[in-house]
C-alpha cells in the first residue's frame, strides 16, 4: 500500500529579490513511499527536502503536479478539507518546536486538545506516551529543564499523541550528539516496528540513513537524482 505518492511534482518560489530569478526549490519529482517504510531523503543544505516535507503535510502548495497521502489527492485541496489529513501526520524537528511555556505533559497533551479529546481521554493518552519514550519521571518538568535528547523524546511523544501513521523527521536528530542521535533513532525504530508508523527520515547525514531507513532518495539541487533500497545506493562505488 501506497502512504504518500507524488508524480512531477515542482515547487517555484517567486524571486527573493527585486529582478531576481524565480527559485525552483523541486523540480519535476516522484515519489512513492509505502506503508510501513523508514524512508530516508538525503541531499546537501538546499537540496529541497525541507520544502519537499512540507509539501507533503501540505504547508506548502505545489506550483505542478499531484501529490496523494493516504489515497486522496491533496494538490488544490482546500485548507478546511487539510485539518483530518494532518491528524493522520506527526513531524518532528531540529529544534524540537516545544512550548516552553507548558510542561512536559502539556505538550504532549496539546495535539489532542487541538482534537477536541476529553480531559480522560487525554489524560490516559499522555500517560501513555510519557512511558513509550520514557519520560514518566518528567512529566511536570518544563522543557528548559530537559536534555536535548529528552526534548526530542517529548517531540516524538507530541507527534504520535494522535496516533498518526506517518512519521515526518525533518533533521531530527542535527542538533544532538552521536550518543543521543543513536538513542533517538532506535526509539523511531520503535514507533516503526511497534505501531507500524511510516516514517519519512530528512537529513543531510549519511550515518542516519544508514541506522535507521531501509529506502533512500537523494536529492540535489531540487531533484532525486538516485534512489532505492539502502544497501543498493550506498554500496555503489
Ligand atoms: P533543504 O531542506 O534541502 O536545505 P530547502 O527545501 O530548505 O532545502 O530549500 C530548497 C531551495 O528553496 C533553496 O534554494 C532555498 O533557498 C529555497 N527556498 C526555500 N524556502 C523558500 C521560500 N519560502 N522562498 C524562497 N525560496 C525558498
Ligand atoms: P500545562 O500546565 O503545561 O498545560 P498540565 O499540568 O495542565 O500542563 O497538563 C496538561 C495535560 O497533561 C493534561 O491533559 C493532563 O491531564 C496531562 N497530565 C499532566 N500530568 C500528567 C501525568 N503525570 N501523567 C499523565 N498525564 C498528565
Amino acid at each position: 500500500e501506497t502512504v504518500v505518492e507524488l508524480r512531477d511534482v515542482s515547487k517555484v518560489y517567486p524571486p527573493t529579490t527585486r529582478g531576481g530569478s524565480p527559485v525552483v526549490a523541486i523540480d519535476s519529482v516522484d515519489l512513492e513511499v509505502e506503508a510501513g517504510d523508514v524512508y530516508g531523503i538525503i541531499g546537501y543544505s538546499g537540496a529541497g527536502k525541507s520544502t519537499l516535507v512540507r509539501l507533503i503535510n501540505a504547508l506548502e502548495r505545489s506550483t505542478a503536479g499531484s501529490i496523494v497521502v493516504h489515497g486522496q489527492e491533496i494538490a488544490g485541496l482546500p485548507e478546511r478539507n487539510l485539518r483530518s489529513m494532518r491528524l493522520g501526520i506527526g513531524m518532528i524537528f531540529q529544534q524540537f518546536n516545544l512550548l516552553n511555556s507548558r510542561t512536559v505533559a502539556g505538550n504532549i497533551a496539546y495535539p489532542l486538545e487541538v482534537a477536541g479529546r476529553s480531559k480522560e481521554e487525554r489524560r490516559e493518552r499522555v500517560e501513555e506516551l510519557l512511558q513509550f519514550v520514557g519520560l514518566a519521571d518528567k512529566a511536570k518538568a518544563y522543557p528548559d529543564q530537559l536534555s536535548g535528547g529528552q526534548k526530542q523524546r517529548v517531540g516524538i511523544a507530541r507527534a504520535l499523541a494522535t496516533s498518526p501513521d506517518i512519521l515526518l523527521a525533518d533533521e531530527a536528530t542535527s542538533a544532538l550528539d552521536p550518543e543521543t542521535t543513536h538513542e533517538v533513532l532506535a526509539l523511531l525504530q520503535r514507533v516503526n516496528r511497534e505501531f507500524g508508523v511510516t516514517i519519512i527520515v530528512i537529513t543531510h547525514e549519511m550515518d542516519v540513513i544508514q541506522t535507521i531507513a531501509t529506502k533512500v532518495a537523494v536529492m540535489d539541487r531540487g531533484r532525486v537524482i538516485e534512489r532505492g533500497d539502502v544497501f543498493d545506493v550506498f554500496s555503489n562505488p
